[in-house]
């Protein structure tokens, strides 16, 4: 049996906390036997839902190996049915009881999403702005508030929303995840990596 939400959770923040100063593990990434063990099955021990950002690979931030994460990543970490889907899959197949949505600084999705809400803009192919349109609702009231007038504390914020918007999807947009959260301990959390100090905050959901 995998091991509790909140064990999970604290190995993602020892593992984050490695990355951060520069002391990476690349054991489990490297290891023959690791990867032969895993060939009749998995356990990971936590779901992550990040964004497709080339610079938060969910493995390398929580310095974790083969076979620990089961990472679901879209631009924007936005949460469409089959999102919903993948992280159902894994809580039920492998009992996995800890997810984690992980926004990030900078996030070109929400900066696109602002750009979008202030300039229309109708370039945007269709498909680009589902991602938009699954963002907007998340940021669209941040841009009556003073925020709107400092570019980068809106932008954190936008980001942060973005974070809780999908961890609510996913907490109450299944009656799988709804239940097993209920009675056997899932827990949905949301949390914000940092590009410029390589940190995690894990700020919703604990
Ligand atoms: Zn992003």
């Amino acid at each position: 049996m995998p091991i509790t939400a909140l064990e999970a959770l604290h190995r993602l923040r020892d593992g984050n906390r490695r990355f951060a100063s520069g002391v990476r593990s690349a054991e489990g990434v490297s290891s023959l036997s690791r990867r032969a063990e895993l060939v009749t099955g998995q356990e990971p021990f936590a779901i992550v839902l990040g964004c497709s950002d080339s610079r938060v690979p969910a493995e390398i931030v929580f310095d974790q190996g083969l076979g620990d994460l089961f990472v679901i990543r879209v631009a924007g970490n936005v949460v469409a049915p089959s999102q919903i889907g993948s992280v159902e899959f894994a809580a039920d197949r492998f009992g996995t009881r800890l997810v984690v949505v992980l926004g990030h600084s900078q996030c070109g999705a929400v900066t696109a999403t602002l750009e979008e809400l202030r300039r229309p803009n109708d370039a945007h192919s269709r498909s680009l702005r589902s991602i938009v349109g699954r963002i907007r609702p998340a940021v669209e009231g941040l841009l009556a508030t003073d925020l709107a007038k400092d570019e980068g504390a809106l932008l954190l914020e936008a980001v942060r929303a973005n974070v809780r918007a999908s961890a609510n999807q996913l907490r109450h947009g299944s009656e799988l995840i709804e239940r097993l959260a209920e009675r056997d301990g899932l827990l949905v959390v949301g949390a914000l990596y940092s590009l410029e100090s390589g940190a995690v905050d894990v700020f919703d959901g604990v």
